[in-house]
């Protein structure tokens, strides 16, 4: 357990049985260095609670690297809950409320894959330590906002481009983020190739936006300039890469290299990648400055900043000719856990950023 806890280098856990509801639920918080973690509540079925217990401690560890590098005062937590065979959903999340609440702060949830606006109202029925309830904006607004300043950027790097017009973006997911941003790239005067599994969201592109439709397996053989992956994680991989026909890619998936050495392919091919945690934060920092009383104007200019961090990644891979993926684990982790940490870690990976130029990186 403790090595596992090492591994992913998250500071405590938190585990919760409460027999009267059925809740099994896990609290994994990463780092509470710049604040409280911050982090949804993922409420899905899981073959084994190692299986859970892994999830929980991996994605809290994403959670600081996205607030670390989206420079907002919040650490990185997240939380499972195993979901039942059977359950009453106000007694389930009302003891998940119960359960925030007792650490006092420490860790603030929000929503996760199969959680939604309903489950955060309940939970905001018994601590304050909640975000994403139904009387808040959308995230997913912020985020594709935050993905579309982040194609704008890399394709000023790669194309010399300063608009979007006639920029050609193949674009997997057309849910909550994929749809909003598909809708801001027309308006910018791009093309558009879609896919998605759900028939009626590739109609709606289709008639709304004038998109082209290739069925989910083509999308990645699309010859364009950007790969917009917004469906789903793991989608960079042996079987994907040697299909990209993109000079970029840049989307709002989480976890999109299924590994790191996927990263180091994609650099080595002279394909950008916008590091997605970096790329996608837009969501994080809505529900970080609007849990902290900021208004929708005051997060949508701090939103902006996300495309000087990409700038500066893509910058920094530029002049070290290292990965993007490498440049930004390697910055993130220089900011959480300290200069002479990281140093060795640099070391160990050969990034170096004192070499840096063409942009402030750290
Ligand atoms: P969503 O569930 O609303 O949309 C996902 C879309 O992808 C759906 O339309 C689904 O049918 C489609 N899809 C699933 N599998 C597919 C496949 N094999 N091929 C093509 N399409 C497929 O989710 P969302 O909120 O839009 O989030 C999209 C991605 O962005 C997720 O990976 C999510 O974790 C990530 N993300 C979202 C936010 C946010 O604010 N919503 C923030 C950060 C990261």
């Amino acid at each position: 357990m403790f090595d596992l806890l090492a591994q992913e280098q998250v500071r405590d856990v938190h585990f919760k049985y409460d027999p009267a509801s059925g809740l099994r639920a896990i609290i994994a918080i990463h780092s509470t260095k710049f604040g409280p973690a911050l982090g949804g509540c993922r409420f899905i079925s899981y073959d084994s609670e190692d299986r859970a217990l892994n999830d929980a401690l991996r994605l809290a560890r994403g959670m600081s690297y996205k607030a670390v590098l989206a420079k907002i005062p919040q650490g990185g937590g997240k939380s499972v809950i195993l979901k039942p065979a059977s359950y009453d959903p106000e007694k389930l999340f009302l003891a998940f409320g119960d359960f925030v609440n007792e650490l006092g702060g420490r860790y603030i949830t929000a929503i996760d894959s199969g959680t939604s606006a309903a489950e955060m109202d309940i939970i905001a029925r018994r601590t304050r330590h909640v975000t994403s309830t139904s009387y808040e904006t959308n995230p997913s607004d912020f985020t594709a906002e935050g993905v579309f300043a982040g194609i704008t950027v890399a394709c000023q790097q790669v194309l010399a481009n300063e608009s979007l017009t006639g920029v050609h973006v193949a674009l997997q997911g057309l849910g909550n983020v994929g749809f909003q941003l598909a809708q801001r790239l027309r308006k910018a005067g791009a093309t558009l190739t879609v896919a998605d599994i759900d028939e009626n969201r590739v109609r709606q592109a289709v008639d709304q936006l004038g998109a082209q439709a290739v069925s989910a397996d083509k999308i990645y053989a699309v010859d364009c300039d950007v790969f917009s992956p917004c469906g789903l994680g793991g989608v960079i991989n042996d079987q994907t890469l040697p299909q990209l026909k993109c000079k970029m890619i840049a989307g709002s998936a989480n976890n999109q290299l299924l590994t790191e050495e996927h990263g180091k392919l994609l650099h080595q091919r002279n394909i950008l990648y916008a590091p997605d945690y970096v790329i996608n934060a837009g969501g994080l920092i809505y529900a970080s400055m609007h849990h902290n009383g900021f208004d929708n104007h005051d997060i949508a200019h701090k939103s902006q900043e996300i495309s000087v961090t990409l700038a500066e990644i893509f910058n920094a891979s530029k002049a070290q000719e290292k990965p993007t993926s490498v440049i930004a684990d390697t910055l993130a982790e220089a900011r959480l856990f300290g200069l002479s940490n990281s140093e060795n870690k640099r070391r160990s990976q050969g990034v170096d950023f004192s070499r840096r130029s063409g942009g402030e990186v750290a």
